[in-house]
Order: structure tokens, then sequence, then C-alpha cells
């Protein structure tokens, strides 16, 4: 004991000595010095075990229950072994550990608190690929900025986010953390995401107390698990790389984002986190990317298992490469001193991690004031208000994707309607599989529709089934937030009893929340074996059925496409998903969502992408015959069951044909195409106009389409509106076969429509 504040004694004494813990508190009222002479100066202070903690991020573990004084984690803070701190929750706790680091370690650095907050905080938007099918990037951006509001009002200063990573296989749980399968809208919304999260820094480079530092992840091409597994190889052709999967991650560090993750793949067979060329040669030199890169969680570990040696070998591998923090893994304060004085490593290593971590360290302001992000008062006033949850509320609306409707949407508020399903009344699944700092306390569908109905029509309520048979999932366990288990026949029995009083069934059926999101691939996608019986049973009284799918990534739902009148796509929506459901379900607003990924017919289909090569023997789309020798399948056709950018709405949509004001364009010239889009229904509704180009000839096969632009657009019923875009140089681009990234003059088709499928078609030919 006497020992243990002797030491603490000492600590703080030489703390005080430095003058920097001090200099820290007084900061807040003066300006500190430019960024690149502030950080040499501390660095010049510091120890090598002090730099290589500057390297070291961990989790919570026991400060979050409360013994946080005398634990090895705090231990490691007052030597200045740790620079960052994941998943801790709430201001208090924060606050005190940043005391800690600030007050009672030598130099008085203060921490990074991160979390994952990858769609909202308190305040939960739509999981990001129900975003994505909003194609609403403004709206997009707000969700960021509330999402760095809450967020920075209880303590955190670092996300996750965003994930950019494009995915064509749903089968990998992870799809629904991104943007899906495009790599034009994801890179538009990667950007997006990083000014909401970041906003504009000020002149000193420093953030605002309201914005937090955004993380690009998972770099790079994790989306791309052979399979659909989740961690499992990737291996692709660097011309795929640079067309398909890298622009999103391009376009987020060229908006700035202050942090990199890598991801747990491999990439050209060595594990990102130790890959040069990735984290270096593109990163650093050809993109130009000045923030630090952090691994993914014990990525560094994982590197022996993927063969690449013990643990001082592959965190020296992954430092070499361009790792600056090691997350979770604790190789970088376990070994890099050894490889330091072994030669392996050099100083120089350490020195450039180290001046990256403290520059995010400046640039979020904590020099200046280390409790910038610690204001109390802001927990209270910040986090779910009234406009957070409209903005998410509207935002919901807007994800959700029609995929059928034989007329019966919107539903009158009026007779008795049937609310059936396993996720109609579950809490536990309404924010969806990625929001650890949810409350879970969000009004569920039931409670929702309960309140849009009050006083104009009687609502019936039955579970109708558990999710699936327990002999479908082999997982049983780690669903912490399953939904409790009833008698499968019972459970069948009384929603068929409800569904009989009812005018109309509203189905609410799907995935757990937990059935997406990290580590939940899945090998068949379609409606689970009891949800789909029960719904042939309600299909059998004969009433109109319409099923909304909850749901983490594209399903299948060829069956349901062929027997039931209306399908309503809903992914998890977040907190105010009760309210969204019912605000579509009932016609106060129009379906507007559309998907961002292609939905197979069945799973064998997968991948199944709209932007594919043409094939040397490609067969016509939309044919509904076999073609010996072509390339196609026996038992079923190419096409996907709903297209990449489709979606339904209460109203309809005419479009003219395309005009271009030019037939040919210079190759550093710009035209315009636009189209004229009539409402010709009988609902005010919002549209997403597409522009989709195809490189007719050039020197290596390209995509069938690529969606070029988009916009969206409101029309009221009978209105029309002429939507132009600006075809220019750069959307005529892609990388060749040396990875030039180039326009080769010759013929393009210029395409738009509502969809990828359905478009007006002109030629414009690049002189
Ligand atoms: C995930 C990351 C996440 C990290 C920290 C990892 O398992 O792959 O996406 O940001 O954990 O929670």
């Amino acid at each position: 004991m006497g020992m243990k504040r002797l030491a603490l004694l000492m600590a703080m004494t030489l703390s005080l000595s430095t003058g920097l813990a001090a200099k820290n508190k007084k900061k807040a009222e003066q300006p500190l010095k430019p960024m690149n002479e502030f950080v040499s100066e501390l660095m010049s202070k510091m120890t090598v075990q002090e730099k290589i903690g500057q390297l070291n991020l961990l989790p919570s573990g026991d400060i979050q229950t409360g013994i946080s004084e005398n634990s090895p984690i705090s231990e490691s803070i007052r030597q200045g072994r740790l620079s960052a701190i994941l998943n801790l929750k709430g201001v208090d706790h924060i606050l005190k550990i940043q005391k800690m680091a600030v007050e009672e370690s030598r130099l008085g650095i203060p921490l990074i608190f991160g979390m994952d907050v990858i769609h909202g905080y308190e305040t939960i938007f739509p999981i990001p690929l129900a975003l994505s099918c909003s194609w609403d990037i403004p709206a997009i951006e707000q969700s960021a900025r509330i999402a760095a509001k809450e967020a920075t009002a209880d303590g955190l200063s670092w996300t996750y986010s965003p994930m950019v990573d494009i995915c064509v296989d749903p089968r990998w749980g992870r799809v629904a953390e991104g943007a899906g399968e495009d790599p034009f809208l994801g890179s538009r919304i990667a950007e997006a995401m990083v000014r909401g999260y970041q906003g504009t820094p000020d002149a000193n480079s420093q953030l605002s107390k309201v914005n937090m530092l955004a993380c690009l992840k998972h770099y790079a091409l994790y989306g791309a698990s052979e399979a659909g597994r989740d961690y499992n190889t990737v291996d692709m052709s660097r011309v795929r790389m640079y067309n398909q999967y890298f622009p999103p991650y391009k376009a987020a560090i060229e908006a700035g984002v202050g942090s990199v993750m890598s991801s747990f793949n491999t990439v050209d067979y060595i594990p990102a986190t130790a890959n040069k060329w990735l984290l270096t040669d593109v990163l650093r030199h050809q993109w130009k990317f000045d923030g630090f890169l952090v691994t993914d969680y014990g990525a560094i570990n994982e590197m022996m298992n993927h063969g690449l040696g013990n643990q001082q070998q592959v965190a020296a591998l992954a430092l070499k490469a361009g790792t600056d923090m090691d997350m979770c893994s604790e190789a970088f304060t376990a070994t890099l001193e050894k490889s330091l004085q072994e030669g392996k490593i050099s100083m120089d290593d350490i020195d450039q991690a180290c001046r990256r971590v403290l520059e995010a360290k400046y640039k979020l302001g904590l020099f200046a004031d280390p409790y910038r992000y610690c204001d109390k008062k802001r927990r209270a006033t910040d986090i779910y208000t009234p406009e957070h949850r409209l903005a998410a509320r509207n935002l919901a609306a807007e994800t959700f994707v029609l995929l059928k409707n034989d007329g019966m949407l919107p539903l009158k508020k009026q007779g008795t309607i049937a609310l059936i399903g396993p996720l109609a009344d579950s809490k536990n699944n309404i924010p969806g599989s990625w929001a650890p700092t949810a409350t879970y306390q969000y009004p569920t569908l039931r409670d929702g529709m309960e309140r849009a109905l009050k006083g104009k029509a009687t609502l019936l309520y039955a579970q109708g089934s558990n999710i699936c048979r327990d002999s479908v999932l082999q997982a049983d366990g780690s669903f912490s937030r399953t939904i409790p288990r009833g008698d499968d026949a019972k459970l069948k029995q009384q929603a068929i009893e409800t569904a009989r009083k009812a005018d109309v069934i509203v189905c609410a059926m799907g995935e757990l929340q937990e059935m997406s999101g990290e580590c939940a691939s899945r090998s068949n996608l379609e409606l689970f074996d009891v949800q789909h019986e029960l719904l042939e049973e309600l299909l059998k009284l004969g009433k109109p059925i319409v099923l909304l799918n909850f749901a983490g990534r594209p399903t299948v739902l060829t069956w349901e496409q062929q027997h039931l009148p209306a399908i309503l796509n809903v992914w998890f929506a977040g907190s105010e998903t009760g309210d969204a459901i019912c605000d579509v379900l009932f016609g106060d607003k129009s379906p507007s969502g559309k998907l961002t990924t292609s939905m197979p017919q069945n799973t064998g289909q997968i991948p199944v992408y709209y932007n594919h090569l043409n094939t040397g023997r490609p067969v016509e789309e939309g044919t509904q015959k076999f073609f010996k020798y072509q390339s196609n399948y026996l038992d079923v056709r190419n096409e996907p069951l709903y297209p990449f950018g489709y979606g339904l709405s209460y109203t309809s949509f005419e479009y003219s044909d395309i005009t271009l004001s030019s037939h040919q364009m210079n190759a550093d010239g710009t035209i315009t195409a636009s189209v004229t889009v009539k409402n010709t229904g009988r609902y005010d509704a919002d549209e997403v106009v597409q522009l989709y180009i195809r490189d007719v000839v050039a020197s290596i096969s390209r995509p069938v389409k690529e969606l070029k632009g988009f916009q969206r657009i409101h029309l009221n019923a009978g209105e029309s509106q002429t939507v132009t875009f600006s075809i220019t140089p750069d959307l005529l681009k892609f990388y060749d076969y040396n990875l030039n990234y180039i326009i080769e003059p010759g013929d393009f088709d210029i395409m738009i429509g509502p969809n990828s499928r359905d478009v007006k078609k002109k030629t414009l030919t690049v002189l």
C-alpha cells in the first residue's frame, strides 16, 4: 500500500515537473502552438515506452464495472502505456479515466475514447445498408452529425464508422453495415458520413466539440470474404480492387477522414494489417492519407493464425507495413521494445506512428482541453432529443423498399387489422445488430400501430411463431437478444384465430437483428421454416396480407413475391421503427427507398450484382429461356428477383426519353443528359432518378452498367420535373490494366431510369 502511494506520488511529481499535465488544464483558455511544433516538443520528452504506449488501444474491461483504480488497465494508464480506450460508455466513467491519464501519468497525455457508433448513439437510425437505400445524402450526413453530437455529449471522441466495404454477397452478415454493392453510391455515402462525424475543422485543424473523429473501415476488401463467411480469405485482381472495391475508401480519405481501420482478411495473401502495399503505397502515397491507422480487434495476434510468425514477428510486420495503433492485441506493448533493441524495427518506425496518433489527439482538441468531451450538461440536453428522433423517423421512412404492391397498400386506418409475427413486438429487435450504445427501450411496431390506430381501427396482435425451429440454427446461446421461445403449434393456432377476426393481416417477419452484422453469415437466405409455414396458413384465410420483411441483408423472397399481394422491406430501422413504419404503411408518406444490393432469386445465384461484366457468352437480359453453351443456369435465370436501384412507390412515374446536349464529347469536355419525370399517380412522392453508363468498347472488359449519378426529387401528383445530369470526363474514367485512371475514346451508353433494369438509353461518342 505504502509503496503504491509512493509510486503514485512520484508519478505525480514527475508529471508536474514536466509541466505538461498542468499545462493541459490551462490550455482550455490558451491557443496551442501549431501542431507540428507542439507534437515534436512533446515527443522530445517521451521515453520509448511512452511512445509505444501511444500505439496501444484496449477495451474498457474492468473500468466499466467500477474497480478502475487498481485494475491493470489503470496501471497502464498511469504508466503512459495506453493511448485510447474502446467501448466505455458514459461521461462519468470517461471523465474519471481521463482525469487519471491527465493527472496521474508522467506526461499527462489525454486518452481518446472510441466506440462503435455506427448508426446513431441513443437515437438510433436505420442500419447502414438501409440508410443507403434512401439515397438521401444530406439526410445520411445529418444522421452522422446527430450521432456525433450525441456521442460527444457522453464523453466519446472517436467512432469506428463509416464502414464502406463493397459487398455482393448477402450471405455475409456484415453486408448490413455497409452501403451495398455499388462503388459510386458507396463513395457518396462514405464522404457524407465523414463530413457528418467530423464537421469542418478550424484553421488550427481542430474539430469542434460536437464532432468526432471518424474511422474508415475495414481497409480493405473485407466485403469480398469468400463464400460470405466472415473473416474468410479474399483474393481479387487489382483492376477489380481499383474499379469496384477501392472507390469508397478513397472517397472517404479525400473527404478528410482522420483514421482508418485495417481489415481482418488477407489481400494478395498478406493480412491487410501487414500489407505494406495496401497500408503505405496505396493509402499514404497514392491517396495521401495523413491520419492514423488502427488495426481491427486483435488483428495483429490473428496474424499468427494466418501463419506469418510469432507475436514479435507479426507486430513488427504490422508496424513496418504502416500500422500505427494496435487494437486489443497488446502486441506492440509486448514486443516492440525488444524488436527495436534487436534492430528489427527502427526508432523512426515508432516515432512515425506515435506522431500520427498524437496529431489526432491534437486535432481532437484534447491537448487544448482534455475534458472538452466531458460536459455533463450536454449529456442531459443533447441525447435522444425530439429533433433527433424526428430526423431518425423521417429518414427511416425513406429507407423502406416497397418490393411488391398489388394495390392493397397503403392501408386505411379502419376496420380490424391483425398484426402477426415474431418481429412485431420485440423490443430487443428494434435497433439493429450494431448499436452497442442503444438503450433498448424503444417502441415496437405494435406500440407504433396502437398509437396510429387509436380511436380509428382495432388492432389485434399475435406473435404467430418463433423465428425458426431449434434445429435450423447451430448457434444457440449466441443470440443474447433473442425472442422468448414458445410452442410452435400453439403460436400458429393463436395467430390463425386472431387473423380470422381481421380485415387485413400485417406480418412482421424475418431475421433477428443478431442474424446480421459481425460473425452472422447465413448459407440459406429464405424466410425461416416456421415463419414460412405460418404465412402459408394465413394465406388460406383469403385475406389481404402485407409482409413487412425485417432483415439486415437482402434475403430471398421468391415464394413471397409469387404468393403475397404486398411486401415492404423494412430492414432494421432504429429507435423510431414503430412510427416510421406506420407513416408508410398508412400512406402519410409514400415509400421511396431503392435497393442498393440486388436481391437474389435463390441463394445459389450469389453473387448476383448489376455491374457485372458481359462475358463472352452472355444471354439477353430478361430472357426466360435457358441457352446451351451460354453463360446461364439450368434452374434459374440470371436476373436477381429485384434489381439494384429497384423500389416501388404508391404513385407511378413516367420517364421521358433522354435528351443529350450533344451526342459527341471531347475527352476533356462536358455534356448534359436530361429526362423529364412525371408523377402520373395519385400520391405526392419522392423518386430517385438514376444515371448509368456503359463503356461499350475499351482496352479491358467493362461492366454492363455502372451507376454514375442520382437525384432524389419530390413530385406532387400530376407534377413533372426535368432532371439533368452533367456527364464529365471523370464519370467516364476507369482504371485500366496498368491501373492508370483514364478515359478512352469511343461509344458510351447513357442510361437513365427508376432502377438499374428499366432504363432509357442514348449513345454518346467520346472523341
Ligand atoms: C469489428 C470492427 C469494430 C471493432 C471494435 C471488430 O470486431 O470488426 O468493425 O469496429 O471490433 O469494436
